[in-house]
């Protein structure tokens, strides 16, 4: 899963930056409206977390343009206006969520988990396919009742595929959404960590789940 931060505070741009890389999120952090419109254009970001008061360009016009461009993105404003009217103006702009500042990371990271189970249309924190169960919430993954040691690229990637479960997941998708601007994303990377993840999904001689169509990419269980 990608982020965009975009958020003017330094302090506070690197707190929720950092928290959200220890989920397991690639993220990408402006702390200008302009520079962050820019990011957004690239429109592979699941997450963006918008403060509304930016040099360059406010939040909610940022909000607008997005919205007007047909981004899906989820959006979760983190603002000091504490007013309903913001709140309000915020949200008939296009946002899907509001966290007044000062907020605890732990809330912000549990609003972005919402946020990702509302775009992928799960209610369940829980993924599972046939004997394959992710956690998302507590970020562990089982098969067969017994836990799997992933990295958290790996669980990162592993949840990537799951909630598009069934379907071949291209690679450029993968890359889109898991890395960021600064990542090492080199072309084989990607393969690197399929091979770790089918390793350790896959390992004890058990049916395959994570299945690999040839110049297409890959699916994670039964193919449509
Ligand atoms: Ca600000």
């Amino acid at each position: 899963m990608r982020a965009l931060v975009i958020e003017d505070y330094g302090p506070l741009r690197e707190a929720v930056s950092t928290a959200l890389r220890g989920a397991g999120f690639a993220v990408d952090a402006s702390g200008d409206g302009r520079e962050g419109d820019w990011f957004a254009d690239g429109g592979t970001h699941d997450i963006v977390v918008l403060d509304l008061g930016l040099p360059g360009m406010d939040g909610l016009e940022l909000l607008r343009r997005l919205r007007a461009r047909g981004s899906q993105a989820h959006v979760l404003i983190v603002t000091a206006r504490d007013q309903v009217e913001d709140r309000c103006a915020g949200l008939d702009a296009g946002a899907d969520d509001y966290l007044v500042k000062p907020f605890a990371v732990p809330e912000l990271l549990a609003r972005v988990r919402a946020l990702l189970r509302r775009a992928y249309q799960r209610k369940d924190p829980v993924l599972r396919i046939r004997d394959l169960e992710i956690d998302t919430a507590r970020r562990l993954a089982r098969r067969a009742g017994r836990d799997l040691d992933l990295t958290p690229r790996e669980f990162a990637l592993l949840q990537f595929l799951a909630l598009r479960a069934g379907e071949t997941v291209p690679r450029e998708d993968i890359r889109a959404h898991l890395y960021d601007f600064r990542s090492d994303n080199g072309s084989n990377v990607i393969d690197v960590y399929i091979g770790y993840l089918r390793r350790k999904i896959d390992g004890d001689g058990q049916e395959r789940l994570l299945h690999t169509r040839r110049g297409h990419g890959w699916i994670l269980g039964d193919a449509p």
